[in-house]
């Protein structure tokens, strides 16, 4: 497979043509190339991080802002009630391309969207898992 470290870098500088969805300073939202559902949509940081864990303030509030905007037309113009907001980290959990990325995925009555196996099981430990995670927050 080639390398896709830069992939979403060059869509966003247009060296590699999308559908473009939404952008402004900080952020862009394009088409999903190969969609779950019709309406899937990417929406990223223009610059470059890895991880959620990566992304600055100011690349984090813009995607919050744009995010349910986005959603919301995604939602208006395909007519799907139902839908997944998506972001892969790590190989393990499916991320392909190293540049974080929403999916936004409209879910049908056909059963078209994402597939999801959810497999629950008991919180063990909670009060002090949730103390060190609490700590560790900055
Ligand atoms: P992930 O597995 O979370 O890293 O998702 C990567 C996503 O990028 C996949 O859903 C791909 O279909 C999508 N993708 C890959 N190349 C392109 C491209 N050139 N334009 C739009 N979407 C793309």
């Amino acid at each position: 497979m080639s390398d896709l470290t830069h992939l979403f870098e060059k869509i966003v500088a247009r060296e590699i043509p999308s559908h473009t969805v939404y952008e402004d300073d900080l952020i862009y939202a394009f088409l999903d190339v190969n969609p779950l559902s019709v309406g899937h949509t990417l929406v990223i940081p223009k610059k470059r991080y890895e991880s959620l864990a990566d992304v600055p303030e100011d690349a984090a509030a813009a995607l919050g802002r744009a995010l349910p905007k986005i959603t919301a037309a995604v939602v208006q113009v395909t007519g799907a009630d139902a839908y997944n907001v998506l972001l892969n980290c790590g190989k393990r959990a499916g991320q392909v391309v190293p540049h974080v990325h929403f999916h936004i995925i409209p879910k049908y009555e056909d059963g078209s969207g994402l597939g999801i196996g959810w497999k629950p099981g008991d919180l063990a430990d909670g009060p002090a898992l949730a103390q060190r995670i609490a700590d560790a927050i900055h």
